[in-house]
């Protein structure tokens, strides 16, 4: 018979920690999930205590082992997935001298301008990949900088989450060139930090982690740490990617001409490309997964979170509707938006209550409805705002296309995707085919979103889904 063998991905997201146990097939066995809190105590702050988040990470992977009660000697290595753009500075006794300064931390909005409009950003990303702006280390660096002299003075190292908890694990700093890709200082020609971008950030080398490829395994795990987790200390540790860069491999998004689109609180769209592109206009990301496998494209702040907006303030009688029914509030907001023509009559709906990341990169933007009148009702204003939301992405995507070619199929995944309707929406407006992980169901096909007016136009009723 032959040997068993597991693998353990773990994914430090921003909500929680994921552990998941994988057999040799990739069948799902055991899982665990640790929540933790993003703490917000300004408007523009967004931080995470990293001591909390590698025990949540100790904690997952422990109680996944335990849950499977698989011989630990069968464990053949354990891998990461963690959120980008997080910061950590770190004094050189290993101290925390700050927070998990996290992408969704607007603290260094002024100073990313100032990058971008006095010292040369464009040519930053031009060579980074990564757009200058409040979410970017480089941003957060020159913040701390300017603004906190006390705690950049006192900085050994400037980590990341996922480097911050190998540390804890093997001692050392390092940083997978997924993760580094998207910090703002690394250049993806040499493969190798950007000397013009510490120049701006105003540190060495030596105060960033040292960098490895994604595939990068690591070995002789401490001691207690490996005890407390319940496996052995020689299993191999591999660094992995970023969750976004590795989200495209999980929806089999990597060939030319596929894009994964993921709706979930906020939204994205990504493309994998043989090599690292840019884009002139600066409105897409390009971030390594591997030497050859590049992802491009571009994230927005308002993806679900909108819908879940429009559900908490406007749709008070929908929620109790869904719960006298039993069903999903966002069903019965799906349902509403269905019985109006494609393009709401004529209403538009800006979706930017969060202010915008791609494409206009922009914190100040925000929303609003355009064209209202007299017989636009409440189901106008929920179809509005749910095109506003895929009309945002689709514009991304637009973007995208410029720089890495036209999709011929679109992989969905996220909160959104749960829905047809949405799919449906998503596929018309695109104009592509749209699948979704067998877990959400059937897959659906495009039809010209105009040409959906148009029909739609021509009949008396507006008909669902149409
Ligand atoms: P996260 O991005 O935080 O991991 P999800 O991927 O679960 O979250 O997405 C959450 C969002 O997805 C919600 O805010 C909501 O807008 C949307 N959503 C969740 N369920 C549905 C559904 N059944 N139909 C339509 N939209 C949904």
């Amino acid at each position: 018979m032959a040997e068993p063998a597991y693998y353990l991905g773990v994914d430090i997201g921003t909500t929680s920690t994921k552990a998941v146990l994988f057999d040799k097939t990739g069948n799902i066995g055991a899982s665990a999930s640790i929540h933790y809190p993003l703490h917000t105590p300004s408007a523009q702050a967004a931080e995470q205590d990293p001591e909390v988040i590698f025990r949540a990470v100790l904690g997952t992977v422990r109680e996944t082992m335990r849950k499977s009660a698989i011989d630990p000697a069968s464990l053949k290595l354990v891998s990461f997935s963690s959120a980008i753009h997080s910061l950590i500075a770190v004094g050189a006794e290993g101290e925390l001298l700050s927070q998990a300064i996290t992408w969704a931390d607007s603290r260094a909005a002024k100073h990313a301008t100032r990058i971008k409009e006095e010292l040369d950003g464009h040519a930053i990303y031009l060579r980074t990949g990564t757009p200058v702006h409040a979410m970017s280390p480089l941003a957060k660096i020159v913040w701390l900088k300017e603004d906190k002299a006390e705690i950049f003075g006192e900085t050994a190292m400037f980590a990341d989450i996922k480097s911050f908890i190998f540390h804890k694990f093997f001692g050392e700093f390092v940083v997978d060139h997924s993760i580094a890709s998207s910090t703002g200082l690394f250049n993806f020609k040499n493969l190798d930090w950007d000397s013009g971008a510490l120049e701006v950030a105003g540190i060495h080398a030596g105060q960033l982690p040292k960098l490895v490829p994604t595939t990068h395994q690591l070995k002789g795990l401490a001691a207690d740490h490996a005890a407390f987790m319940g496996i052995p200390k020689d299993v191999p540790f591999i660094i992995g990617a970023s969750d976004g860069a590795l989200a495209n491999i999980g929806l089999g998004a990597i060939g030319p001409g596929v894009a994964a689109v993921t709706i979930g609180t906020s939204g994205a769209v990504r493309t994998v490309s043989p090599m690292p592109k840019t884009d002139p206009k600066g409105r897409t990301f390009c971030y390594a997964l591997t030497a050859d496998h590049w992802i491009i494209g571009g994230a927005v702040n308002n993806g679900g979170i909108i819908l879940r907006w429009l559900l908490d303030e406007f749709a008070a009688a929908e929620v109790e509707t869904a719960k006298r029914l039993g069903t999903n509030p966002y069903d019965v907001l799906t349902k509403i938006a269905s019985t109006v023509n494609p393009g709401s009559d004529g209403l538009i709906f800006h979706p930017y209550l969060t202010g915008e990341r791609a494409p206009i990169w922009d914190s100040n933007a925000r929303g609003s409805f355009f064209g209202l009148s007299i017989h636009h009702e409440k189901q106008h204003m929920i179809r509005a705002v749910i095109e506003g939301i895929v009309f945002n992405l689709y514009t991304v995507a637009l973007a995208v296309e410029e720089v890495t070619g036209e999709p011929t199929l679109i992989k969905a995944s996220g909160g959104f995707a749960r829905s047809e309707m949405l799919r449906q929406l998503l596929a018309d407006v695109f104009g592509q085919p749209v699948t979704v992980p067998e877990s959400f169901e059937v897959p659906v096909s495009a039809r010209p979103f105009s040409a959906c007016m148009r029909s739609v136009k021509s009949t008396t009723s507006a008909s669902p889904e149409t």
